[in-house]
């Protein structure tokens, strides 16, 4: 038993130090994609319910490697979380979803709102509100057309000041989406204290709101819930007709999901708007 214990132990530490060079490796090809500007942001529409039409996008960030092609935020977000680098990549981030913004609604096809993930170390950084007006400035994109989108999480654990930065970002006239709803277990006391204009529902409870009762009542929930508190609501992974069908039918506002689109880069949405704007 004790032999067998210790060659437990050597598998956890060989296992563990496989991890940490991993994460060292991933750390340094990290670095190497932000000096050398490996990144591009794909945008996803929204789609208005009661119009059909496009009323904004989402800015979704790719890395393509060099060697390894395109990795997914979801390998190295949290990542770029744990040792800083999410701050100038959150930088480029949001200065180059600005700047597309600007050559979005200069097309002549109508005004949109860009959705931009703010990140929680992101958020909770003093100099956050500069490096968002900075972000307009620069790009001479007005206020009213820039959504911050923050988790449920981000938002329960906030300080004073970080509420105040809410607030303050309002005031200016830029929008705040809560990302992920419902995925938080969190209060739903906060929705009538924090600024907020929108909430997406998670994909997790749109994919089988057709087929699991329980998803279905939880949508409508939040959909019920909404409507009083002046919250419009965004449906997030929508894929098939039915989920959309459902959804619109007990007033959600607006979609996002492979239904519609999926993320694209600023060339191919640009024509993907043509097309779409015309019929
Ligand atoms: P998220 O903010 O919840 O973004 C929505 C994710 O759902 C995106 O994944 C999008 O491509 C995917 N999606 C959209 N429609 C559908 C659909 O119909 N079906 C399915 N199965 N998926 C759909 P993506 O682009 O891989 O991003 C994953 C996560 O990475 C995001 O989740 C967000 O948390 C994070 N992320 C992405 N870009 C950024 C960024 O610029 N900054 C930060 N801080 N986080 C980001
Ligand atoms: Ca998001
Ligand atoms: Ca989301
Ligand atoms: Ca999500």
């Amino acid at each position: 038993a004790k032999r067998q214990g210790r060659n437990t132990y050597q598998w956890y530490t060989r296992d563990l130090n496989h991890k940490v060079s991993e994460r060292v490796a991933m750390r340094n090809a990290l670095q190497r994609a932000i000096d050398e500007q490996q990144f591009e942001l794909y945008y996803q529409p929204q789609v208005d319910g009661a119009t059909g039409a496009i009323i904004g996008f989402e800015a979704l960030i790719r890395w393509r490697h060099p060697q390894r092609g395109y990795i997914s935020p979801i390998d190295f977000i949290g990542l770029a979380e744990d040792t800083g680098q999410i701050i100038p990549i959150s930088h480029w981030v949001l200065n180059t979803a600005c700047r597309d913004s600007v050559h979005l609604n200069g097309l002549g096809l109508g005004d949109f709102l860009m959705a931009v993930n703010v990140s929680p170390m992101q958020f909770h950084r003093p100099h956050f509100l500069d490096s968002v007006f900075e972000a307009l400035e620069a790009s001479q994109l007005p206020p009213r057309l820039l959504e911050l989108e923050l988790t449920e999480g981000v938002l329960m654990d906030s300080s004073e000041s970080a509420i105040d930065s809410l607030h303050e970002l309002r005031r200016r006239g830029i929008h705040i989406a809560i990302d992920d709803f419902g995925t938080g277990f969190s209060s739903l006391s906060y929705l009538k204290q924090l600024p907020i204009d929108k909430i997406k529902i998670d994909r997790s409870f749109v994919r089988e709101v057709i087929s699991d009762h329980r998803d279905a009542a939880i949508v409508q929930g939040i959909l019920s819930m909404a409507g009083p508190l002046q919250l419009r609501v965004v449906a997030e992974g929508v894929e098939t007709q039915a989920q959309f069908a459902y959804l619109k039918k007990h007033l959600c506002d607006a979609f996002q999901g492979y239904h519609f689109a999926r993320p694209m880069p600023l060339a191919e949405l640009e024509g993907f708007l043509r097309e779409y704007q015309a019929t």
